[in-house]
């Protein structure tokens, strides 16, 4: 017998929403090492770079916050201190607010990495005990134009779709996305697909020659912000050659009159002229959709970070929807989640306007349902702070208090710089975090060590409403803990009753009954059953014990009518334009193997060697008119700061448009390399997401 036996856990990746199943073993040393699970039914055994080298963020533990701290006045130095102790202000500093400002002095701030039983409880605590809808996670950046554009379309924050439906498809067309770097594995399918049926067409559109672009049969590259128009016109072709779906438009959608009236506003050449496009390439890529059997369109930040993001996912959807591509094998419109729970997050309500198993704020007999269920305060019917809007209203001073969990909103928020101001003015700041390296802790009143990936137990949904249960692998360093509980412990020190849970999974029970009857119904779901067969797609059939690979197949939608609507709105743009001052349009965006602000994957040797540093992108011929040459430093401003970086000389961008990677901040020195000193501070004005994509820059040398 050895003296030790390593032994294995299973759990998911932590960065994207691919949700990539992994194996994890623990040594006698309490190291761990991470390999793809080969039974997974997402990634089959593969992981990327970023997967392939999670252990290490885990093992390296130089960087990991250990205890408590704590400072009694702004003017005072933050000093150790017993969780006790820590919590026990905290609440009530709290309490002080809420007593004297109203429950909307307080926000929490949280992400789409947190695990569902963490969202729940916070959700819970702020919505259900505090009663203030002011709880928002950097979510609002990377999904929120898709969820209002799904509720819009379909009724409901519905991903219809399922993996398996890339083998089933015979056209995709990626738009706004780059999966080749943002969710490999995915994109390896898709690869992996075309070259075993080399009929299958690939229509990419985006202003970037990506590493994708590199397997389309046709990429449309197109002038930044004008997908609506692009869309539409693919639409117009479509219907002028007859190849739309009358029967479904007629039994199962409303809006067609007023879409094909909007799409025939402008011509063919007119909508190519605007998107810097050919006829002859709209013409194609809607022969393309005509021919296929299978039409899945597959999209995330370039439409969703957007002035006029909502409008973007709406006329995508839209192509699916006049086909009838919808609801059948192989076909659908499919948004990538960018973080790895963003998903889960939604399910349990967990941003400022909406409440658990997709029930409506606004609807009084859902808040009641809610409250009823939770037994706390009345739910209220405000919806709450939103991102950008928590930062403002510290700016303002409306709102006295913010914690910050499991994010790092001063690389990753649009006009940093201004966050940081406003994040200053912050009366008490709650920092929960693993790293002693992020932006936030400076301005930080009371600082909570927190358990990282592998350290703790949980559940996740990635982009296909596939549940995983995450396997508690290793203990966190020092005295950190798990976020749940520092969020249960929290409530029961604000007095609340509710938050006594034995373990993460009597959490996760919870939010399945309150999932009963929903359109994403679990109830019944256990970690047991989750790991019986791995994962489990929802909505979850408790008497079949099954998942639901596809939604909509009876093309019945959540709408009130039942029917799919077709929405057309203008195809205006709304972003910051470029002019005399300010002539380039900047957009932000990945790199293959860093994952948002660095925090763990700018620990990892290996995954620096890719791209060292922060860069910008600009084609050869504006690089001549500006005099300048590949890997010179350059000034980059905007009407909200600068960035300097070397320059990377390339046509694999279009005229006129340069290219920032967003994951630089403050973590890794000074903050000259941060895209968003830079970024707009425009949002779309339904879904409340930042316009990463568009803003107006002047180029200089440095
Ligand atoms: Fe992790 Fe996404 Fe890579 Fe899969 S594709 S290993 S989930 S980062």
């Amino acid at each position: 017998m050895p003296a030790h036996t390593n032994k294995v856990y299973t759990s998911t990746c932590c960065y994207c929403g691919v949700g990539c199943g992994v194996k994890v073993t623990l040594d006698k040393n309490d190291n761990i090492a991470v390999e793809g699970d080969a039974d997974h039914p997402v990634n089959r055994g593969t992981l990327c770079s970023k997967g392939l080298n999670l252990q290490y963020t885990v093992n390296d533990k130089s960087d990991r916050l250990l205890y408590p701290q704590m400072r009694y006045g702004k003017s005072m130095p933050i000093q150790r201190v017993s969780w006790d102790d820590a919590l026990t202000r905290t609440a009530a500093v709290f309490k002080t607010f809420i007593d004297k400002y109203g429950p909307d002095s307080v926000a929490f701030y949280a992400s789409g990495q947190c695990l569902t039983e963490e969202y729940y409880v916070i959700n819970k605590l702020i919505k259900g005990f505090i009663g203030s809808n002011n709880i928002d996670t950097n979510s609002r950046l990377c999904m929120s134009s898709a969820v209002t554009a799904y509720k819009m379309a379909l009724g409901e924050d519905s991903v219809p779709v399922c993996y398996e439906d890339i083998e089933l498809a015979d056209c995709f067309f990626v738009t706004g996305a780059n999966p080749a770097w943002c969710h490999p594995i995915l994109w390896r399918r898709i690869e992996a697909h075309k070259a075993a049926n080399p009929e299958v067409k690939l229509i990419i559109a985006d202003p970037r020659v990506t590493d994708s672009c590199g397997l389309a049969d046709l990429h449309l590259q197109l002038n930044p912000g004008t997908d609506v128009t692009l869309n539409y016109a693919i639409g117009r072709a479509l219907i002028e050659k007859g190849n739309i779906d009358t029967d479904f438009i007629n039994q199962h959608t409303r809006g067609f009159e007023d879409y094909q009236n909007r799409v025939f506003e402008r011509t063919l050449k007119e909508a190519a002229l605007i998107c810097g496009l050919t006829v002859a390439e709209i013409e194609l890529a809607a022969d393309y959709i005509a021919d296929a059997k299978g039409f899945l369109t597959l999209w995330t930040m370039g439409l969703n970070q957007s002035s006029i993001g909502v409008n973007k996912n709406l006329s995508l959807i839209n192509l699916n929807l006049i086909t009838g591509h919808i609801g059948k094998p192989g076909s659908g419109p499919f948004s990538l989640t960018g973080q790895p729970n963003a998903m889960g997050g939604r399910e349990v309500g967990g941003l400022a306007n909406l409440l658990p198993a997709h029930r409506d704020l606004n609807n009084e007999t859902h808040r009641l349902e809610v409250q009823k269920f939770w037994g706390g305060t009345t739910i209220s019917d405000k919806p709450g702070l939103t991102a950008t809007e928590m930062f403002e209203a510290l700016d303002e001073g409306k709102l006295k208090a913010i914690w910050i969990l499991c994010t790092n909103p001063l690389t990753s928020l649009p006009n940093a710089r201004f966050a940081e101001q406003a994040l200053k003015k912050a009366k008490f700041v709650v920092v929960q975090e693993i790293t002693d390296k992020a932006e936030t802790l400076a301005y930080a009143d009371v600082i909570l060590p927190a358990a990282a990936w592998a350290e703790k137990e949980g559940t996740m949904t990635n982009s296909e409403r596939r549940i995983s249960h995450l396997q508690k692998v290793t203990n966190a360093p020092g005295e950190a803990l798990p976020d749940a509980e520092i969020i249960c412990r929290f409530a029961i020190k604000m007095g609340y009753k509710g938050f006594e849970y034995k373990g993460m999974e009597d959490i996760y029970k919870e939010h399945t009954r309150l999932t009963y009857r929903s359109s994403i119904n679990i109830n019944g779901l256990d970690y047991q059953r989750i790991d019986k067969s791995k994962t489990i797609q929802w909505p979850y059939n408790k008497k079949t014990e099954k998942g639901t690979k596809r939604l909509f197949t009876n093309h019945l939608f959540h709408t009130e009518s039942k029917k799919a609507i077709i929405h057309s709105p203008s195809d205006e743009l709304k972003s910051e334009l470029p002019d005399e001052d300010f002539p380039f349009i900047l957009t932000t965006g990945r790199i293959r193997d860093q994952w948002h602000t660095m925090s763990k994957t700018g620990k990892v040797s290996k995954l620096k060697q890719h791209l060292k540093h922060a860069y910008l992108e600009i084609h050869p011929k504006d690089a001549v008119l500006l005099d300048i040459i590949d890997q010179e430093v350059l000034v980059i401003k905007s009407r909200r700061g600068e960035v300097q970086v070397k320059a990377k000389v390339s046509a694999t961008i279009k005229q006129g448009v340069v290219f920032l990677p967003m994951h630089w901040g403050k973590i890794l020195g000074s903050d000259l390399n941060r895209a968003n000193n830079i970024t707009s501070t425009i949002i779309d004005p339904i879904s409340k997401e930042p316009d990463f994509k568009y803003c107006a820059v002047h180029i200089e040398k440095y």
